[in-house]
């Protein structure tokens, strides 16, 4: 998002008017390419491991997104786990060959530290003019990250990824944390917080869990209950409020104030809390090629492999258009952090309350200078956003 924001400023009313007024509207400017489903790990939080699908090829994105153009800002390549994929760094410049997008975030379990900073390393070579982000999954510390990942030394491994990725001495690369925020970690979150972003990531984002469809999780009660996760919103918004952010990390900060804020009123009224451009501005491809407006509703409007690889025959078609209505009228709700950072840049109220926010840690950052001279930058660089997007990776 920070990279090359200017660039995006002028498409905005675009997307604004095809959700509001109407019209045929542009293609999409946040993808989310679901890679498979297939982990190595065994999440209490995420069982979509247990979907099989035949997935798409390097050659089929490549004929995909040929269709799609320059067109989108960012990707997100998600899963099951990306890093799966003995392909994923031909399949990342296949995106920046077809799309070239300021940002390309891909969630990550940490769980080959042999090999995935040399693969990283390659995809940001590859990408020079792509902010290539790796979002290191982290939801407890030590042996009780193990338990909710159900998978043996993923907190060792991770820790190990994790280093590796930020000994990296590439530009255009930012190495985050993600934590998901269940029912089995709530209650720890302040402990959980220190403990992780003492690590150094560039970035810190959390997300809640969901039970969804696509994960396989409904009726699971993986969800932490409403109290608990204002509890653990109010502390980190807290905790971010409190930092001195300077540069681009102050207007990531911004918006991620204003999502949290938004994703716990979203849990706690189940209606849309700004408007959501899924569908309008945003999409994902699911590992099989069906294209959908996001991973909440999981609904086709349409097979790539049925429509000859044409991502806009499907986007302006009627399926879609169905779909759009009933988004358009509000029939979902969700706090889905890939979609709400779009919902934010393209809701006014919202980015007035984002904008506020910078000039409020502006303030904070100003007082801390004169209290201690010039310091640190605090953690927040990068993509305001990073949400997996989809699967627990
Ligand atoms: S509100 Fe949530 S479920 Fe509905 S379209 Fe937006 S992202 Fe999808």
């Amino acid at each position: 998002m920070s990279k090359g924001i200017g660039s995006l400023l002028p498409v905005l009313p675009s997307y604004w008017a095809f959700r509001n007024i109407g019209g045929r509207g542009k293609l999409p400017l946040n993808f989310t390419l679901s890679l498979l489903y297939a982990c190595n790990s065994r999440c209490k939080t995420c069982n979509v491991y247990e979907r099989k699908v035949r997935i798409f090829s390097v050659e089929e994105y490549d004929r995909t997104l040929a269709t799609v153009g320059r067109v989108p800002y960012w990707f997100t390549l998600s899963g099951g786990e990306p890093f799966i994929r003995k392909d994923i760094v031909e399949i990342v410049k296949v995106v920046y060959e077809r799309c070239r997008p300021k940002i390309i975030n891909i969630p990550h379990n940490g769980t080959f530290p042999d090999t995935t900073a040399g693969k990283v390393e390659a995809m940001a070579m590859a990408c020079p003019e792509s902010e290539i982000i790796i979002n290191v999954s982290l939801d407890e510390l030590g042996h009780k990250h193990d338990e909710i990942r159900q998978t043996k030394d993923n907190f060792e491994l991770a820790t190990r990824t994790f280093n590796s990725l930020k000994a990296l001495d590439v530009p255009n690369l930012t190495v985050g944390i993600h934590t998901v925020i269940s029912k089995f970690n709530v209650d720890n979150f302040p402990a959980i917080y220190r403990g992780l972003t003492a690590m150094g990531p560039d970035s810190y984002i959390t997300e809640i869990a969901e039970e969804r469809d696509e994960l396989q999780t409904l009726g699971t009660g993986i969800t932490p209950t409403l109290d608990q996760y204002g509890r653990a919103i109010d502390f980190l918004l807290s905790q971010v409020r409190n930092k001195k952010f300077e540069g681009v990390a102050r207007i990531t900060q911004s918006f991620r104030l204003e999502y949290y804020k938004l994703a716990k009123q979203a849990v706690g009224l189940r209606q849309q809390t700004t408007s959501c451009y899924a569908g309008f501005a945003s999409c994902q491809i699911s590992p099989d090629g069906e294209v959908w407006p996001c991973c909440i509703r999981g609904e086709s409007a349409g097979s790539l492999r049925e429509n000859g690889y044409d991502f806009p025959a499907i986007w302006h078609g009627e399926r879609m258009e169905a779909i759009r209505r009933s988004i358009r009228n509000r029939e979902c709700a969700c706090p889905l952090a890939n979609a709400s950072y779009t919902n934010i840049m393209l809701s006014p109220v919202a980015l007035a309350k984002a904008g506020l926010n910078y000039a409020k840690l502006s303030v904070t950052a100003m007082l801390e200078r004169g209290a201690d001279g010039e310091g640190a930058e605090g953690i927040g660089g990068g993509d305001p956003r990073g949400g997996s997007g989809a699967a627990r990776s």
